[in-house]
């Protein structure tokens, strides 16, 4: 199983890792190859929150795929090592910070939209993180842009100011991680990456989107 170093340095953007396994793909017209490593700082789609971009000894990533606690890593190109050789994991920080801050946001916004609305916490019904903007999906029975300007106002007070945010490994599973920010007495269940403190999010606007009966979705942008 691979050792995710994103969970204890979500700011480190290369590491070396020793390759346990490299499986060949053919398919019709194109060949990838699938590559297992003993550590990581890439990030793999899951939890909603989009795949790292980057690199491994300068070989573009193509996809990262969450298989049980392990990532699958393809390439297009034929690797230039072996099985048990080291590599250079490199991965795109700038996408990375914007991930982790679009990620805490939405985590924020959920909670006061929650409070405001009196839904009970884990009501969204989706949510997503991409390094562009965070969705939340609710069920929802009228136009929610009524309470954005207040939310917007709410959120924003909070990444004005200094409110610490911790992640750790679940007492019972440590493939499973909490997030916590005991200042706003606001936990949940979360493998993502995030900054340390809500002070690192920045201003964010907010997008009503209305994506069938009865389902509302919250957009969050950085400002
Ligand atoms: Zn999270």
């Amino acid at each position: 199983m691979v050792k995710k170093l994103f969970w204890e340095n979500p700011l480190q953007d290369t590491c070396t890792a020793k390759v346990t396994s490299i499986t060949k793909n053919v398919n019709n017209e194109n060949t990838t190859f699938v590559i297992q490593l003993d550590q990581t700082i890439f990030y793999a789609f899951s939890g909603g929150q989009a795949s790292d971009q980057g690199t491994m000894n300068n070989l573009n990533v193509k996809t990262a795929t969450k298989v049980g606690n392990d990532i699958h890593y393809e390439l297009e190109s034929e690797p230039d090592f072996k099985v048990g050789d080291s590599v250079e994991i490199k991965i795109d920080l700038a996408r990375r910070k914007n991930l982790m801050r679009l990620h805490c946001a939405a985590h924020v916004v959920c909670f006061l939209f929650e409070d405001m609305t009196g839904l009970a916490p884990g009501d969204a019904i989706g949510s997503s993180v991409d390094p562009h903007k965070a969705r939340l999906d609710y069920k929802y029975p009228q136009n929610i842009s009524h309470v954005f300007e207040e939310l917007t106002k709410k959120a924003n007070e909070v990444f004005a100011k200094n409110h610490p945010i911790e992640t750790f490994a679940n007492k019972d599973d440590p493939n499973r991680r909490e997030w916590e920010c005991k200042s706003l007495n606001q936990a949940c269940p979360c493998a993502g990456t995030h900054v340390s403190n809500t002070n690192q999010i920045g201003k964010i606007k907010l997008k009503r989107k209305n994506t069938g009966s009865g389902k509302e979705r919250i957009e969050i942008m950085l400002a």
